[in-house]
């Protein structure tokens, strides 16, 4: 990007009432998570759904806890563990100072569903997961419950 642009980006920045984030895949790279784009790097990452040919879109599927149970947990538990053990990049932080700067406050709409915004310092009622949090639990019955915390690991 030219200075001009990074410099009038800035001035758009400094200068907003409030600020709203967008965030995807590829804001959890530069803390070292992959991103699951494209199959290659996902069967990489996850060789037991390299061998049966299924692509992250098709494992990211609650069905696969009725149909494969050990399957499930072990990518889900995997990549819970995962998302707890990274830190997150610093350029969280500095969105979480630009938020404070912000009269109006700011907001986030994250498709990720690694809580690191939560874990920078962005308050629960300010982000919003669109594809849930890997932090919680639902039940595969429908019976009502709601969500619960995955708990910690020990
Ligand atoms: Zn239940």
């Amino acid at each position: 990007m030219p200075d001009v642009a990074l410099r009038r980006s800035a001035e758009v920045i400094a200068s907003a009432g409030a600020l709203l984030f967008t965030a995807g895949a590829g804001m959890g790279v530069d803390s070292g998570l992959p991103d699951f784009r494209g199959p290659e790097g996902f069967w990489r990452a996850y060789p037991a759904f390299a061998k049966l040919g299924i692509r992250f879109e098709e494992a990211a599927n609650p069905a696969w806890f009725r149909r494969d149970p050990a399957l499930a947990w072990g990518f889900y538990g995997h990549r819970l563990e995962l998302y707890r053990r990274t830190v997150p990049h610093g350029g969280f932080g500095i969105l979480a100072r630009w938020a404070e700067r912000a009269p109006s406050g700011a907001f986030v709409f994250t498709s990720n569903v690694d809580g690191h915004f939560q874990l920078a310092g962005f308050p629960e009622d300010s982000v919003m997961e669109c594809h849930g949090s890997i932090h919680f639990l639902q039940c595969v019955e429908e019976c009502h419950q709601g969500i619960f915390p995955a708990g910690r690991s020990e």
